[in-house]
């Protein structure tokens, strides 16, 4: 493919003229590949961004969105449906724990998370609560660049840019603590008091202000923090006493990453809501979804029939193309049973990456699901450079793993085998003892 000129293109979140000195671009994808524009084969170490569980170009995925396009491109999003996105919420319903039930659909995570809080705010005040208006985020959480979910979303880099961001804002603690958890299995021990925090929040600002807690259950973009053993059991309980919803954040964690459709599922804590976008349609097309428990969506519908009971929605919402991709990656998921053969691998995986324990600048390795972060020492004068060339010497080793400053995160697609696991922990060994 002839790429004419680099220059028109603004990329997200990229170092564009850095890039531009060095441009990786990618021009196919199979299974767990992708081709370069020179012909290399990578190793996709991170199911693209994080969105890509059953892997690349899968068939049937590929034939349900062709076969859309061809039957119905387009359909009005407000005040009109098409079969599929009804089919689609159903299947979703059935999929979900509990009594989440209800699915608002938009088209990516950032859309989802602002949505949800949204959602929370405009319950509370059906409810006769319109104090409660204060969103509690937490440190280093990422939810997406929506001013509401920049808002409680919790790194500082990400943020300095654009101003006040919203009102009413509090963050809880993050979770990471190297001293007490470095080198974890799993969820760590230590750790489930830092949900006490939102009691603190309540102390200061009184419960009756407060709509609403938001969290990853795994915070997967700032570098992979595993929640400690009973934190989200905390949280849980705390938002219970004082009637602030809980809104799980599964945008990476859902659809099999944690070895279960959604984390909720997996560490046995049911959130009010729950946003997902990514592996909801394979990362095939763009698609979030919210989803909410059957009685906040029962107070939405007490007014009026003739009013609209949610202002609030996208040209795009359930858009054709989306759902039939959803619904078809969903019959790959059931079909191949990704989400237990990720769990399955689970230990495999575990054992893997903490080989990389003792390797130079090696300073944690966390994992749960398939997810692992690799923590390395950043340089005194010049914190994320080592982390970056990590990440370049695989891509050029062939395998394309995530960086976030110092963190090396892996994600594969649920397929993996177990060499193309020894693959790309070994191609990551190898990195990081060149990186100096
Ligand atoms: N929420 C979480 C937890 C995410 O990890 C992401 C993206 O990585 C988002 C929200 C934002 O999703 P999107 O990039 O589709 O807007």
């Amino acid at each position: 493919m002839q790429t004419n000129s680099l220059e028109s293109l603004w990329l997200p979140f990229t170092a564009n003229r850095q890039y531009q000195a060095a441009p990786r671009l990618v021009v196919a994808a199979e299974d767990m590949h992708y081709v370069t524009d020179d012909g290399r084969r990578v190793l996709d170490g991170t199911s693209g961004l994080w969105c890509v569980n059953a892997g690349h170009g899968r068939r049937p995925i590929v034939a349900a969105i062709q076969a859309q396009a061809a039957r119905l491109d387009y359909a009005p999003a407000f005040q009109m449906g098409h079969p599929l996105e009804f089919t689609l919420a159903a299947r979703l319903a059935r999929l979900l724990p509990g009594d989440l039930d209800h699915v608002f659909f938009t088209n990516s995570g950032s859309e989802a998370v602002d949505t949800a809080l949204k959602i929370a705010l405009a319950y509370h005040r059906l409810r006769g609560e319109g104090g409660r208006t204060h969103l509690i985020g937490r440190e280093r959480a990422y939810h997406g660049v929506g001013f509401g979910g920049l808002s409680v979303g919790g790194i500082g880099n990400n943020r300095k840019q654009f101003g006040p961001l919203l009102p009413g804002i509090g963050h809880l603690p993050h979770t990471h603590d190297l001293d007490r958890n470095a080198f974890s299995r799993g969820q760590p021990a230590w750790g489930a008091h830092l949900a006490d925090a939102l009691e603190r929040l309540v102390a200061t600002h009184d419960a009756s202000t407060i709509a609403a807690v938001i969290v990853e259950p795994l915070a997967g973009s700032t570098g992979v923090l595993v929640p400690p053993q009973g934190y989200l059991e905390r949280l849980r309980a705390i938002c219970d006493k004082h009637g602030i919803l809980l809104i799980f954040d599964e945008v990476i964690t859902g659809f099999g990453r944690l070895g279960a459709a959604f984390a909720a599922e997996r560490l046995g804590v049911q959130p009010d809501l729950m946003t997902m976008a990514k592996g909801l349609t394979n990362g095939a097309v763009p698609m979030g979804a919210v989803a909410v428990r059957g009685a906040i969506h029962q107070t939405f519908m007490q007014g009026p029939p003739a009013a609209i009971e949610l202002l609030h929605g996208y040209t795009y919402s359930g858009h054709p193309l989306a759902c039939a991709a959803g619904l078809a990656t969903l019959d790959v998921y059931a079909e191949e049973d990704l989400f237990a053969r990720a769990r399955g691998l689970e230990p495999l995986w575990q054992d893997a990456v903490h080989g990389l324990r003792g390797l130079p600048h090696v300073v944690d390795v966390r994992n749960l699901g398939l997810v692992a972060g690799i923590e390395l020492e950043p340089r005194p004068d010049s914190p994320g450079s080592r982390g970056y060339e990590v990440y370049l010497r695989c891509w050029d080793a062939g395998v394309l793993v995530r960086q976030t400053g110092d963190i090396i995160a892996l994600s594969p697609p649920l397929i993996v085998s177990e060499s193309q696991i020894a693959e790309m922990v070994g191609g990551l060994a190898a990195a990081i003892r060149e990186v100096a």
